[in-house]
């Protein structure tokens, strides 16, 4: 997920988006009311030559009309959130929203569209001349387990659901692209990957991402992009996280009878103990936490068994892979301790360290072509795109060196994760799809 931001408070610049809008070409209606989703960003006096190639890039006729066609059909990417939103997609049990997906975009003309073998689908629009692949991506999974009411509820510009800003937001922020880079004919160069892919959630860990990397297409994606959450961040550092669920385990017995054993649940306390006291650093940022604690039988017995879940994270790989290191040595230091304890018992006191999840890090620089083009079209466009920081689809590229970024998908998100989770499309959810589209188009070029 990307956690959804409040929007900073509007800077009152309307008079000059108006006219900005005109400069452009674009309906002044599209930027007519600045109140909700995004404040301006003030334009610099003069722009590089990218923002400038940005500029001329929303000038271009069939960009125009895609721009406001986008809005003008504002009401078809609301129903496809909401209906979209309202097949189940538990972790692992995407098939069914993955296969009204597939359909959806079978009607809207993309081509070649199929499902990997990790249930991921893909479709392709072809550019008309050379250039890069760039992959547009949403995901299909949600947080909510089998048997959650998805049912969407509308306010007035507010939907209401599971799931329905992240991510069915950002899976209908790439229909209404694909669908306007297709109906408006763009002359685009390269090609252009549509993806809808499984397991960006916790337990998915990654999962559709992962297998997009490793799978056919995996020297082919020059440029990645997820859509996922709200608002107009960008994304251009993958949080890596690590995470464990550990059993100290004995033989367990009665408190009293059996006294003078090593007990396990004291292991896990001795290590948490040492967990607790671990140093975290800020720059980068490192963080550490047992999440969940659970074993034993009653008050009077030696445990068997106790367990933890463990989470560790950072946007350094390095930094990750060092707290990791003195995480295992405090892991093992709490058996050798809880045994010196008890030299005499001669009962074992074992460690298991499952592994739950490992997210990798990476970083698309500031300096990047795909974080500056998104900061171009967000310029373009006046609205306020702040660079952040999170554990999302694009971790694996990110990782692997390839530039990705997750763009927000526009409107404002509140209560990601939660069963009361609302996306508010306010005046111009619009704004979201334009942008990311904007950002493809640049990428890609347009002739
Ligand atoms: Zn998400």
């Amino acid at each position: 997920m990307r956690p959804s931001r409040l929007a900073p408070a509007t800077r009152g610049l309307l008079p000059a988006l108006r006219a900005s809008a005109l400069l452009l070409g674009l309906p002044a209606a599209a930027v007519a009311q600045n109140t909700s989703a995004q404040p301006a960003q003030p334009k610099k006096t003069a722009a590089t030559p990218l923002e400038a190639s940005i500029d001329k890039l929303a000038t271009h006729p069939t960009v125009v009309a895609a721009m406001r066609q986008i809005q003008s059909d504002n009401a078809w990417t609301l129903d496809q959130q909401a209906s979209i939103c309202q097949i189940p997609a538990p972790p692992f049990k995407e098939e069914a929203r993955a296969a009204a997906y597939r359909d959806r975009m079978k009607a809207l003309g993309i081509q070649n569209v199929r499902l990997d073998s990790e249930g991921n689908v893909i479709g392709e629009i072809k550019g008309t001349g050379p250039g890069p692949t760039l992959l547009l991506a949403g995901h299909l999974d949600t947080v909510f387990p089998e048997g959650t009411d998805v049912t969407v509820k509308r306010e007035g510009t507010k939907l209401i659901g599971p799931g329905i800003g992240d991510d069915c937001r950002g899976l209908a922020v790439v229909l209404s692209v694909a669908r306007q880079i297709i109906t408006q004919k763009i002359p685009f160069g390269g090609r252009l990957l549509v993806v809808g892919n499984v397991g960006e959630e916790g337990p998915g860990n990654l999962r559709g991402t992962r297998a997009l990397f490793k799978g056919p297409l995996k020297d082919s994606i020059d440029l990645f992009i997820s859509v996922d959450g709200t608002g107009f961040g960008i994304t251009n550092g993958g949080v890596g996280s690590n995470r464990y669920r550990v059993h100290y385990k004995g033989p367990g017995g009665h408190s009293y009878g059996a006294f003078g054993m090593p007990n396990p649940i004291h292991a896990m306390g001795r290590a948490i103990a040492k967990i607790a006291d671990l140093e975290a650093t800020t720059k980068p940022k490192v963080t550490f936490n047992v999440g969940i604690i659970s074993g034993g039988t009653s008050v009077n017995s030696i445990p068997f068994e106790g367990i933890m879940e463990i989470d560790l994270r950072s946007e350094s790989a390095s930094a990750l892979a060092e707290i990791d290191a003195r995480l295992q040595k405090a892991l093992r230091a709490a058996i050798t301790e809880e045994k010196a304890r008890w030299p005499q018992s001669k009962a074992a006191l074992d460690l298991v360290i499952d592994t739950i999840g490992i997210r990798p890090a990476g970083m698309t620089p500031d300096t990047s072509l795909i974080v500056r083009t998104s900061l171009a079209a967000a310029r373009t466009m006046n609205v306020y795109t702040p660079l952040t920081t999170s554990s999302t689809d694009a971790n694996v590229p990110m990782n692997l060196g390839r530039p990705a970024v997750t763009l927000d998908g526009g409107g404002v998100g509140r209560g990601a994760h939660s069963l009361d989770e609302s996306y508010d499309d306010r005046t111009d959810g619009y704004k979201g799809p334009q942008w990311v589209m904007l950002v493809v188009l640049g990428l890609l070029g347009v002739k």
